[in-house]
This record gives structure tokens, sequence and C-alpha cells, in this order.
């Protein structure tokens, strides 16, 4: 049942950033059929080689949305690879930012730094949509999200934050969030989303797995903050990928 329930997840946030996929390989076919029909029209060779120059940027664009699309699409394994988390979390944000705009939810995000852990990136890719969605459909007025990577306070994990403006979580809720089939929503909204009680369940099944941390904090009224943390990659580290300071002892 566990396997069929992530599954399931994993399908409903498919479908939930279909929209945003077509949306975004949409904005750039646009460039590469201009780019193509102008190159094939223009006699001048420097103005062609910027015409491909155009086409390729924007079909190696494309080719990363698939690429990401695809580590979603398929069943997870249990593969886990050294992993850019802002490039994770930029690559969930591109695909979800129509459906935030439609909302008219307004995206802030920042990357401190840009830690590396050793993920499945499918999964985590999952539980960031799971957060995003989540946070849309607690400011139905719409609100502002705010979205951080970086390292937590100790620079040991990796730490991502999904804070929202919307309606808040009471105490009572805040403790159950996390259990499978807890909702407060009577079904799934206008894009057949949510209402099964499953995600955050999922999400810390996930997290957890990937010896992690997920936390969230709220306020009735004023919004809720998801905090997650992973264990920085230590090969990557010791290799000196990521900025992290703590990473050479003399910066202590
Ligand atoms: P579902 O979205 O299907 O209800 P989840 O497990 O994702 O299942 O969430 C459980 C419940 O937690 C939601 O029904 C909602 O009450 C609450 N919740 C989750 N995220 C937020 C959020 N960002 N703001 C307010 N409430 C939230």
């Amino acid at each position: 049942l566990r396997r069929q329930v992530l599954e399931l997840q994993r399908i409903s946030s498919l479908g939930m950033i279909a929209g945003g996929i077509c949306h975004e390989l949409n904005n750039l076919l646009t460039p590469i059929l201009n780019y193509a029909k102008l190159g094939l029209r223009s006699d001048d060779p420097a103005y062609r080689t910027r015409a491909f120059e155009k086409i390729l940027e924007a079909a190696q664009q494309a080719a990363q949305i698939t690429g990401g699309v695809l580590g979603l699409a398929r069943p997870s394994g249990e593969t886990r690879v050294p992993t850019d988390l802002a490039a994770l979390v930029e690559q969930v944000l591109r695909l979800t930012r129509k459906d935030l705009m439609e909302h008219r939810v307004t995206l802030e995000y920042h990357a401190r730094e840009r830690p590396r852990a050793r993920v499945n990136p499918a999964q985590i890719q999952q539980v960031l949509f799971n957060l995003v969605i989540n946070a849309r459909q607690a400011m139905p007025q719409g609100g502002r999200m705010l979205v951080q990577v970086g390292l937590d306070a100790t620079g040991r994990m990796a730490e991502l934050v999904v804070a929202d403006s919307g309606v808040g979580i009471d105490p009572a809720g805040l403790r159950r969030i996390f259990d499978p089939f807890f909702t407060t929503k009577t079904g799934p909204d206008e894009s057949g989303l949510g209402g099964t009680g499953l995600g955050l369940s999922v999400c810390r099944e996930i997290i957890e797995a990937h010896k992690g941390r997920i936390r969230a904090t709220s306020k009735v009224g004023v919004g809720t903050t998801f905090c997650l943390k992973l264990p920085l990659d230590r090969e990557s580290e010791s290799s000196g990928e990521t900025q992290h300071a703590a990473a050479s002892p003399s910066s202590r």
C-alpha cells in the first residue's frame, strides 16, 4: 500500500505540472521557430551563426525541462545522485510559475548557497511540488510565497524553506498535518488537486528516508512555513563543489 500511495502522489504531482511544462516548452519553441525561419532567410553568415546559437540555447533549456520531468515521470527507483538542490528547486519553480501567477501568488526566491545532497531528484521534486501546491491552496485570494535554499544554522545540513502568507494552521492541526489522511480540504480543487491528506505524509516519508527532517510552523491568518533539512553530500563537499564554508577548517 505504501508503494501505491507514493505512486499515486507522484502521478498527481505530474498532473499538476503538466500545464506548466506545456507552457514552458511552448515559450521555448517560439524562439526556436522564429530564429530558424530568420536564419534560413538571411544571407549574412554572422546573423545565421547568431540564429543557430539562439536555437541551441532554447533547445538546451527545453532538454533540461524534459530531462527533469522524465525523472518525475519514471516510477521512482532508489537511485540517489549528488544533486544541486538549488537547481532542483529552480526547476520546480519554473514549472509551477504559471500556476502560481494564475492564482495571484507572487513568488520570492533566494539561494543563499547552492548545497549539494545525495538524493533521489524525482522524489525531492515531488516533495517540493507538494509544498508549493499546498501553499498555493492556502492562499485562495492570492498572496506571497517565499522559497529559500541554503545551509542551515549549523552549516552541516542543506535547508529548503517554503513559506506562504496563507490561512495558516491552528496548533491542533499542526500536530496532525503529517498524519496520513489528515486533510481539511473538502475535496479536490478546481485543478483536481489535494483533498487526500496524503501529500505531507508522503513528503515526510521521502525526507526521512533521506535522513532529513521536515518541520512546519504556522500562525492562523498569517501564514505557514515548511522547513526541510537534508544531509550534505560529503564527497562533493570535500571536492569543493559547494560553497560550504565549514568544509575548510581554517574558515571557522
Ligand atoms: P491534502 O493537501 O490532500 O489535504 P496534505 O497532507 O498535503 O494533504 O495536507 C494536510 C493538511 O495540512 C491540509 O489539508 C491542510 O489543512 C494543511 N496544510 C498543508 N499545507 C498547508 C499550508 N501551506 N497552509 C495551510 N494549511 C496547510
